[in-house]
C-alpha cells in the first residue's frame, strides 16, 4: 500500500494535553501535519500545543462525554485549519482497582462513558469530515481488549468493544478509502499508570501475576511514533509492546488456559478478595 503522506494533512487528538495523546500530536506535527489538542483543560491543551508548534499545533478544552463539544471541537478544527484528514479517539481513564462488586455504579458508568462512548462521540464528529478526503481514523484500545480484565472490568470492557468497534469501522470505511487502525498499548509509562498501578500496592500485586517480559513499560513517544507510523502505513493493528503481538495472534487459545490457571492460583483469589474490600471505599478515576 501506498504510504500517506502526513505533511499538510490536519489531525484531531483527544487526551492530547498529555501521555501519549501529547506524543501522539508531536509525532504528527513532526511529519508535517496540524494537529488539533483536545483536552479536559483549556490552559493545559494550550501549554500543549504551545510546546510543540506555534502556529501547526492548537489546543482547544473539550470532554469527550459532551456529543456538541466533540461537534464543536471538529467545527473549530476545519475553521482553523480548513480541513480534517485524520482522528485520534485516545482519550481514556482508568478506575482505581476493585472487583465489579466493590466499583461504584458512578464509576463503572464513567469509565464506559468516556472510554467507549468518548470514542463513539469522537469519530462520530469526525467522520463526515475523514471520509471525503480518504483520510485516517485511530481508536486507542489497550491489550485489557483480550487479557483477562480482573479487578478493571470496565477498563477492560471499554477497550474490548473499542477494538470491536475500529475493526468494523474499518471495513466499513474501506470502499471509501478511508481506513481505520486498532491500537493495542501495554504499559506506558504515562501519569495514567502511575496513578492506577505504580501508586497502588494491590494493582501492583496484580501486575506480578503477568511474566516478567510482558512487565516492559514503552516511553510515551514509543506509543506515539507507533501510531504515527500506523497511520501511514494505515495498518489495521498497531501492538505495542511488540511483545504483546503473541497474545493477541493466540488469544485463543492461552486465554482459555490462564483463565483457568488463574481460577486455581491461591495467590491471585487471595487478592481478589483484598479487592473486594475495597467495596465503599474511595475510588478515584485517572481524570
Ligand atoms: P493519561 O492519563 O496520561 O492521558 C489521558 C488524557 O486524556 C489526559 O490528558 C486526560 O485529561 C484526557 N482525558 C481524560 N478524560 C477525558 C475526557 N472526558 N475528555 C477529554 N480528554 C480526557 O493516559 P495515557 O496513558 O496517555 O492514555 C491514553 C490512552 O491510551 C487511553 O485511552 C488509555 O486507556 C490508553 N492506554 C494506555 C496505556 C498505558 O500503559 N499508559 C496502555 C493501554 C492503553
Amino acid at each position: 500500500m501506498v504510504r500517506y503522506d502526513l505533511s499538510g494533512k490536519v489531525a484531531l487528538v483527544t487526551g492530547g494535553a498529555r501521555g501519549i495523546g501529547f506524543a501522539t500530536a508531536r509525532a504528527l506535527v513532526a511529519r508535517g501535519a496540524s494537529v488539533v489538542i483536545v483536552d479536559l483543560e483549556g490552559e493545559a491543551t494550550e501549554r500543549a500545543a504551545a510546546q510543540i508548534h506555534d502556529a501547526r499545533a492548537f489546543g482547544l478544552a473539550a470532554d469527550v462525554t459532551d456529543r456538541g463539544a466533540m461537534q464543536r471541537a471538529v467545527a473549530a478544527a476545519v475553521e482553523r485549519f480548513g480541513r480534517l484528514d485524520v482522528v485520534v479517539a485516545n482519550a481514556g481513564i482508568a478506575s482505581r482497582v476493585a472487583t465489579f462488586r466493590a466499583i461504584s455504579s458512578e464509576n463503572f458508568e464513567r469509565v464506559l462513558d468516556v472510554n467507549l462512548m468518548g470514542v463513539f462521540r469522537t469519530v462520530d464528529a469526525a467522520l463526515p469530515e475523514i471520509v471525503p478526503r480518504e483520510g485516517h481514523v485511530v481508536v486507542v484500545s489497550s491489550i485489557y481488549a483480550f487479557i483477562n480484565g480482573v479487578g478493571a472490568i470496565p477498563y477492560a470492557m471499554s477497550k474490548a468493544a473499542v477494538e470491536q468497534f475500529g475493526r468494523a469501522l474499518r471495513l466499513e470505511l474501506a470502499p471509501h478509502g478511508a481506513s481505520a487502525s486498532v491500537a493495542y498499548f501495554g504499559f506506558i509509562d504515562t501519569e495514567m499508570v502511575h496513578q492506577a498501578i505504580d501508586r497502588d500496592p494491590l494493582a501492583n500485586a496484580m501486575l506480578k501475576s503477568f511474566p516478567k517480559p510482558l512487565h516492559k513499560r514503552l516511553a510515551p513517544k514509543d506509543a506515539g511514533e507507533a501510531i504515527v507510523l500506523g497511520i501511514e502505513r494505515r495498518q489495521p493493528r498497531i501492538i505495542r509492546p511488540r511483545r504483546w503481538t503473541v497474545h493477541s495472534v493466540l488469544r485463543g487459545i492461552l486465554n482459555p488456559l490462564t483463565d483457568a490457571q488463574a481460577e486455581r492460583d491461591e495467590a491471585t483469589l487471595q487478592l481478589v478478595r483484598e479487592l473486594d474490600g475495597r467495596a465503599g471505599e474511595e475510588q478515584p478515576t485517572t481524570a
